[in-house]
This record gives C-alpha cells, structure tokens and sequence, in this order.
C-alpha cells in the first residue's frame, strides 16, 4: 500500500508548508491578544456557551475562554497557561513573545536557514538571557513588593481598587508566609476568600484567621471562646441511616423506643469522649444530631455543622490537625489548637471567625454587584500570587519593557561573537524580546519604532550599572528610569515568560510534519 492509502483519512502537510501553517495560527492567536498588553491595553468581551459575559484584559483568561481548535495554537495556549501556574502573571508577554520568535524564524527559513538551526540559536539566546537576567536584579524591599503587585494589576479596575487590593496581598502574603526554613514559603490557596454583596470595592478588608459563613449549632453556646483545642471530622456525629432495605422486627411496643435509646447513647458517648479529650471547639463535614446539642454545649464544646471539606483542610493547617472520620477513631494526638474562636454577625449574616497560631487570612471581597465581587476576587488572586512568590523569591526587574531592551542590546552583542548561522537565529531571538515594549507602546497610542529607539538612546546613555532600567512609562509616554518611577517586576514573571515562550516557538519550529485525523474518518474498504 502506498503512504497515500494509509492516510486517506489524515490531512497532511509536511516541510516548509507545515512550518508556515502552524506560524499563521501562533501569529492568529498573538494577534488576538496583542491589544490587551500593559496598562492602556483594552478589554476583551467573553461570552461563553450560556450566555455569561466578562471583560477581561487578562491574556490567559482570554486564550483559555476562546474554544481554540488549532493544535499549535493550543501548545501556545498551553505555555501561556503554565504561565499563570508558576509566576501568576505575564501570560500576555508570553504568547506574544513567542509568536514573534516564530514569525522571526520564518523570515530566516526563507532565506534559507534550516529551523533545526534556528532552534539551536533560540537555546542558546535563552541561556544567554537565563544569566544576564540575575544581573539586573534589584532585592525586594517590603514597599518594593507592594510596588511590583501593583504593576502586577496595571490596567484592571480602577485605581482606588488596585492600590488597595496590592496593599491587602501584600499584607495577607506576609500572614502566611512560612520562613522558618530555608527556603521561604507563601501558598497563595491558605488564604480563604470570602465574598460579601454590599459596600464598595475598598470596603474589601483582611481578616487574620479563617472566616466562614457560619453560625454554631446551638444559640446557647457561648459566642466566643479563648485558647483551646480542636477537632475536625471529616464526618458527623449522627445516627447511623438506616438502609433501605432494612427490616426492623417491632414484636413488643418498648422494642422502638429502646431502638432510639441505644442511639441516643451512643451519641452521648461520643460527647463524652469528646470531653475527655478535651476538646472545646468542633467541627464536622456532616451533620450533627440534634439531640446532642445541649450536650455538647453542657461539656463546654462549641460546635459547628456542615464545615466544607475545603474549609476543614485550611483549619486543619492553620490549627495543625489532623482530620479524623469520626468520634470513636479520634486521639489525643489528631486535635489541633487555636487562639480565639468567636461568632459575629455582619450584614445580618453569622460568621465564625477562628483565630490560629500558624496565622490563616481571610479576604473579604466587597461590591455592589456580583459581577463587581467577581473582579474584586480575580484581581485580588493575581496580586495575592504574585505578593506571594516575591516572598519566595524578593528579586525584581525594571518593567515598561525596560528588561527585554537590554536584553535585547546585550544578546545581539554576545551574537557577534558566534559564528556559525546560529548567530542569525539569536538576532532574531533578540528582535522579537522587543515586541514587549513595541506592543506596550501600540497600546498607549504612542509610535513604536519611535519608543523603541528613544529607550535604547536612554539605555545606551546612562551609566552602565543602571542602564538596563531605561523603558516605557506609558502614564508619562516618556523613557524613563523605571525603578525611581515604581514600574517593577518579580524576576520570576520575566524569566519564566523567556523561558516558556523559546519553549514553546522551539517546539513548534521542530514540527515538520502535521498530520490531522479527519473528522468524519471512513473504514477503508478491503480489496
Ligand atoms: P501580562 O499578561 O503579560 O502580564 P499585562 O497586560 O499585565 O500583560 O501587562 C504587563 C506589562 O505592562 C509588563 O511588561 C509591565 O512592565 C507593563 N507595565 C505595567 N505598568 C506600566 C507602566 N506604567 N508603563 C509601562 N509599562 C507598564
Ligand atoms: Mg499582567
């Protein structure tokens, strides 16, 4: 059989045309998303299959919004994607980066230079990048990060809203951040956020400990207890449900009432033994029986139902417990301790507020309207990222497209000193580092080459130990030093974006082969 029959039912195209194809739908995509880049980037209406809309100027919510069919498109979509998982921002730059690199390469493979060549030059530029990067790093004071989580929300909301929600991710950052070890940590998923309709944008506040929408079991209980000891079932203290297909022999009028006794006091063993542990505050997935609650009140035990599983897992790191399934299973060992446990109640709403030793934060997302919550909590998660990975790693860059410039001016320099036809490909790599600033300056209004050739004069006259921080402050459309105008960036976000844009051109310019299964494919007919 020839290779044609085999793949009747595939669509194929190989060499140049593939290349030029899986370039088209990268450049696509890049263009759909270019419009959004910096702070005077613009929004982007989604609508999705039911009808729901968001403005977004967010690349990644836009690209992972957008039904994309394309398998190139969707590796781009992809890297943009693995962006937002590793540095919580720079998903835009990513794409766009990469699209250019490839749109570079097609120039070179026209003019003959093979795109495995091109793929080696793109690795080296990138290693190349990967060093000179740790040298224009700047160490991250406190106001610095709250600096860079600003620059983080540039161009979404309104500037009260930014200010203020950078201001309260920086803070709920520093509650949970574990820097007892060598290496610091600060997991953005231990700050719970919790929404609350009413009140304006910077109503929005930060709460030390956890905060649930909940109330205890019982009025009686008292509404606020010190120091004690916890525990969380990830269960319920109930009577056992009886199966369906259960048969219950009633020969004597007692035999029911003696049924429901035993139970009862079962129960009531389960409170005791909660007592003899001395726990004072509990928690359960599911429910817990009615008929104990004066029980559990008269053993000094406040008490809470119907604890989601999420919520139990934030308490159970912040309290250090361990989540037992049920009463009889627990030990001395699995309860964990608090600092103060209190109900409160906000616009007529009860909240349990739970106060910890290994200091939880609750978000409070206020607005007038859901949609208004909404973009109060995206927002609020993107600077809690980023306000969290510069507790990790406190390292920043010059942003306005400052750091891609001198990147550029660098790479080509260090080209020269190559000379096989690797030395094209890096001088491609280094123009399309340029498409950062060249789109931020589209956006603004202002004409690209022009700013182009303004920052790199700038670069090129300020002294060498502050040169790389020359770039676009589009609030002033001048070039400017970007450190004294407070547009900072965590290395993380510019470091990934390179590495994660040459990943995904490299791959891309590796293919030469794209075979596309047909929708509707026959069984071929034997002969
Ligand atoms: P991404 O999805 O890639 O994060 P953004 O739309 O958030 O894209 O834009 C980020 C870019 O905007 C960064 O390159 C950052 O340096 C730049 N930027 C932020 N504020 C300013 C400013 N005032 N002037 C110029 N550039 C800015
Ligand atoms: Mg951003």
């Amino acid at each position: 059989m020839s290779d044609a029959s085999i793949l009747s039912d595939t669509e194929r195209t190989t060499g140049r045309d593939a290349l030029r194809k899986n370039i088209q739908a990268a450049l696509a995509l890049s263009s759909a998303i270019r419009s959004t880049l910096g702070p005077r980037g613009l929004d982007k209406l989604l609508i999705d299959d039911s009808g729901r809309t968001l403005t977004t100027n967010d690349g990644v919510t836009v690209l992972e919004t957008a039904k994309v069919e394309h398998p190139v498109a969707k590796m781009l979509i992809n890297a943009s994607s693995v962006q937002d998982k590793i540095a919580r921002d720079g998903t835009t730059t990513t794409v766009l980066v990469s699209a250019e690199m490839l749109n570079n390469a097609w120039h070179l493979v026209t003019q003959g230079v093979h795109p495995s060549m091109i793929a080696r030059g793109y690795r080296m530029a990138e290693e190349y990048c990967r060093k000179e990067l740790l040298s224009f790093t700047i160490d991250a004071t406190k106001d610095d990060r709250l600096i860079a989580t600003q620059t983080s929300l540039a161009g979404k909301g309104h500037e009260a809203m930014r200010m203020h929600l950078a201001r309260l991710s920086v803070e709920a950052a520093e509650i949970i951040a574990d820097t007892q070890s060598d290496v610091a940590i600060a997991d953005p998923t231990r700050v719970k956020v919790l929404s609350q309709s009413g009140g304006v944008v910077t109503d929005s506040k930060l709460v030390t400990g956890l905060v649930l929408a909940k109330k205890r079991i019982l009025e009686a209980m008292p509404k606020k207890i010190g120091a004690g000891n916890v525990l969380l079932i990830n269960g319920g203290i109930e009577r056992r449900a009886m199966a369906s297909d259960m048969k219950l022999n009633v020969t004597s009028t007692g035999v029911l009432q003696s049924f429901r006794d035993k139970e009862l006091e079962m129960l009531t063993q389960q409170v005791e033994q909660l007592q003899s542990l001395g726990v004072t505050l509990l928690a359960c997935r599911e429910g817990i029986d009615d008929d104990i609650r004066s029980a559990l009140n008269d053993a000094g035990i406040q008490a809470y139902r119907r604890v989601a599983r999420d919520d139990l897992d934030l308490l159970s790191r912040g309290c250090g417990a361990t989540l037992v399934h049920d009463v009889k299973h627990a030990t001395a060992q699995d309860l964990g301790a608090f600092i103060e446990s209190r109900n409160e109640m906000w616009n007529s709403v009860s909240h349990w507020i739970v106060e910890t030793e290994e200091g939880g934060a609750t978000f409070i997302a206020r607005g007038s309207t859901t949609d208004v919550i909404g973009e109060v909590e995206r927002c609020f998660g993107d600077a809690l990222g980023v306000a969290c990975q510069l507790i990790e790693e406190p390292l920043l860059l010059a942003g306005g497209g400052a750091t891609y410039i001198a990147l550029a001016r660098r790479l080509r320099r260090h080209g020269e000193t190559i000379p096989g036809r690797e030395q094209l490909a890096i001088e491609a790599y280094a123009d399309a580092l340029e498409i950062v600033p060249r789109v931020l300056a589209e956006n603004a209004g202002l004409d690209p080459i022009n700013t182009l050739l303004e920052i790199v004069a700038s670069q090129s006259n300020a002294n060498d130990d502050i040169s790389h921080y020359f770039g676009l402050n589009v609030d002033t459309r001048k070039s400017t030093n970007m450190v004294d105008d407070g547009i900072l960036e965590p290395l993380r976000i510019t470091r990934q974006a390179i590495s994660g844009a040459t990943e995904a051109a490299v791959s891309i310019l590796r293919i030469d082969d794209v075979l596309w299964a047909k929708t509707d494919a026959v069984i071929p007919e034997m002969d």
